[in-house]
């Protein structure tokens, strides 16, 4: 029998169990504003998580260092989302992985700090479901939106056709938005605008005591016109560069003259050499009118260039992409992100459209009647890829580093690969001397101001070679390598294996090498920058001795270009195994090869991409 003071008690009981359990369920958090630092892709990322007691009410990125264009769509879309859904259990948002997982490690602080629960959110699993399938149709679809993809897309347009782009990740840019965006094109009117590194004229010398006979027939009047434009240059005042596209078109050439591991020579083709180095300037005109790109106007030499003969946009984002892309749809293109290219469609023997499907499943077919354009990047992405078809580096490391986007796996190969298309220099792999040690990403620079030592303190190389002979030297002296420079020329970027010191006796002592050597190395060097010349590796463009303060960066090469790709000829029609052209498909950018043979000069690759994307896009729309 239950009394009534117990009746009384067990009710107080119920009502403070309920209102514990009441309060608790609301009070999922502390409410208050919290913030937390993580590490993105490029350096720290602040992100700050309102809450009230039940909810998170709002997420902001705070501060970033990620590259514009290629996070836009995470820092825009995942703090959207985490509030809307109230989870953490949400796809990575594609081209931005890795400041998608920041983002979500960020916010993961923030609801630790409001004494949240981290798991419960994360299990809860957002996932979206596909539509039916969706069937569209233009003049021209292309696949892919970096610099080759747009480039069509523009030139399709200009050439009057109705173009659909398909690209796969968030955002477009591909590769071509994290690269230097370093363009090579012989530029008179800058080039007698910038000083003559000392050593230039006794590079020039060489070409003037070159025979003919070492160059294939159809290059040789090439060089003698080359001869006449030095000659009279160094007839002149020579305080100022000499360029020419003659002089871009012999070095493209010898740079890309390569023997594979089989034995077997590559070499460029006249054609798309001339090509690429007579129409680079004009192409870079050609944006200039149509989309309203601003280039820099001043010239670089990054490593392998060769020459200092590179131009770039003053906003890469803006104007190779934001501005390009605007002029797509301002002339009733359309582009579609999030969207994957499959595998293309064939009708009675001619590509005319490919089968996609977008990020929630969606299937999508698009039919291009006049052509497809493959625009998908190369596969530096994709180290399994490089080691099946590596014809030029022994003993590669299957754990090789890259400074490619982890998206750029080659998957347009495999298409044309699937409708008979040939492949050509696949075997040819540009690595990239100069890649953080620690992650492999592109460290940048160029060859002049710089003097490459090993780990005993040595210098080991031309640091103005070409990619190929700086990692091929780096990898015979114990492959981590260092960097050194004068403090005063460098931009140091953060969060790398980076090493300053006010003299060589600290510096040697944080590389770990004798500090003798490294003294009687730096003054020999510095020797050769004033007089210009390098008995010991034949360097030749000094533009600064190595001085105090220093740096020195850690290297290592890191796989950085795919030379090799599917099979053009000059207008960018793929062609087949037996030489003949597949209708509707056309090819451009680092997907297609042969154009750089066995070795790309470094800053080719960006004229490559806008100089065939435009041919591409041009034929495509006129079904050419
Ligand atoms: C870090 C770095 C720095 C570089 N710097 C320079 C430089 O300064 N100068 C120079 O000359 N070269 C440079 N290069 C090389 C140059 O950037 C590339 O060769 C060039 O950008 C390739 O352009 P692309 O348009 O062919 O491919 P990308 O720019 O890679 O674009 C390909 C696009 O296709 C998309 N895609 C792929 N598969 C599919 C699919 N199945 N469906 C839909 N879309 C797809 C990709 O997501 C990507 O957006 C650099 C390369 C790197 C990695």
């Amino acid at each position: 029998m239950v009394t009534g003071a117990e009746r009384t008690v067990t009710v107080c009981l119920v009502f403070l169990l309920l209102l514990t359990l009441t309060v608790g369920a609301f009070a999922a958090y502390n409410p208050g504003t919290y913030v937390a630092e993580v590490r993105g892709h490029n350096g720290p990322i602040k992100v700050s998580t309102t809450f009230g007691s039940d909810a998170i009410t709002s997420v902001e990125v705070l501060e970033h260092k990620e590259t514009a264009g290629v996070a836009d769509p995470a820092i825009e879309r995942l703090p959207r989302q985490i509030v809307e859904h109230q989870a953490l259990g949400l796809d990575t948002v594609s081209g931005a992985t890795i400041t998608s997982y920041a983002i979500l490690a960020g916010v993961s602080s923030c609801v630790k700090q409001a004494g949240g629960d981290v798991d419960a959110l994360r299990a809860k699993v957002i996932k979206e479901t596909p539509g039916p399938r969706i069937t569209k149709t233009a003049d021209v679809v292309i696949v892919g939106a970096g610099g080759a993809g747009i480039a069509a897309a523009m030139s399709a347009v200009e050439n009057g056709a109705s173009v659909i782009v398909i690209e796969k990740n968030a955002s477009i840019g591909g590769n071509t938005l994290i690269s230097g965006c370093a363009w090579n094109a012989a530029n008179p009117a800058l080039s007698s605008q910038t000083p003559a590194a000392a050593g230039l004229n006794q590079k020039l010398q060489s070409f003037l005591e070159m025979e003919e006979t070492e160059l294939p027939p159809e290059f040789r009047p090439t060089l003698r016109i080359l001869k006449e434009q030095i000659e009279t240059y160094l007839a002149g005042d020579t305080s100022m560069m000499f360029d020419s596209v003659e002089l871009h078109m012999i070095q493209t050439y010898l740079a890309g003259k390569r023997q594979g591991l089989d034995g077997t020579t590559i070499e460029g083709s006249f054609d798309f050499i001339e090509i690429l180095c007579r129409k680079s300037l004009e192409t870079q005109e050609w944006l200039k009118k149509t989309a309203g790109t601003v280039f820099r106007d001043r010239l670089g030499e990054p490593i392998g260039s060769l020459w200092k003969r590179s131009n770039g946009p003053v906003n890469k984002w803006e104007d190779f992409f934001v501005k390009p892309a605007k002029y797509i749809t301002d002339n009733g293109g359309e582009i579609l992100c999030e969207v994957t290219g499959k595998e293309l469609i064939v009708e009675d023997g001619r590509v005319v459209g490919v089968e996609a499907v977008m990020a929630d499943g969606t299937p999508m077919e698009l039919f291009g009647t006049k052509g497809v354009v493959l625009a998908t990047g190369g596969f530096g992405g994709n180290t399994a890829m490089v080691l099946e078809y590596n014809n030029y580096w022994s003993d590669l490391d299957p754990n090789i580093l890259t400074t490619n986007r982890k998206e750029i796996v080659g998957e347009g190969i495999v298409m044309a690969l699937a409708v008979g298309a040939d492949l050509t220099g696949m075997g040819y792999t540009q690595l990239m001397p100069i890649g953080w040690a620690d992650t492999g990403l592109l460290a940048g620079g160029g060859g002049s101001n710089v003097m490459y030592i090993n780990q005993e303190g040595r210098r080991f190389v031309n640091e103005y070679a070409e990619r190929d002979v700086i990692s091929k030297a780096a990898f015979a002296n114990g492959t981590l390598f260092y960097e050194l420079k004068s403090l005063g020329t460098a931009t140091t970027p953060e969060s790398h294996v980076v090493f300053i010191a006010d003299t060589l006796d600290e510096m040697a002592a944080k590389l770990g090498c004798d500090p003798a050597v490294l003294k009687s190395e730096v003054e020999r060097y510095n020797s050769f920058v004033a007089q210009g010349y390098d008995p010991d590796f034949g360097k030749t463009s000094f533009t600064d001795p190595i001085e105090p303060p220093y740096m020195a960066r850690a290297m290592k090469p890191s796989i950085h270009h795919t030379m090799g790709g599917v099979k053009i000829d000059t207008d960018c029609h793929v062609l087949n195994k037996d030489g003949k052209i597949i209708p509707g498909l056309y090819a451009a950018g680092e997907v297609t090869g042969g154009i750089h043979a066995g070795n790309r000069v470094g800053g080719n690759a960006i004229a490559d991409i806008f100089v065939f994307g435009r041919i591409a896009g041009a034929n495509a729309a006129k079904g050419k």
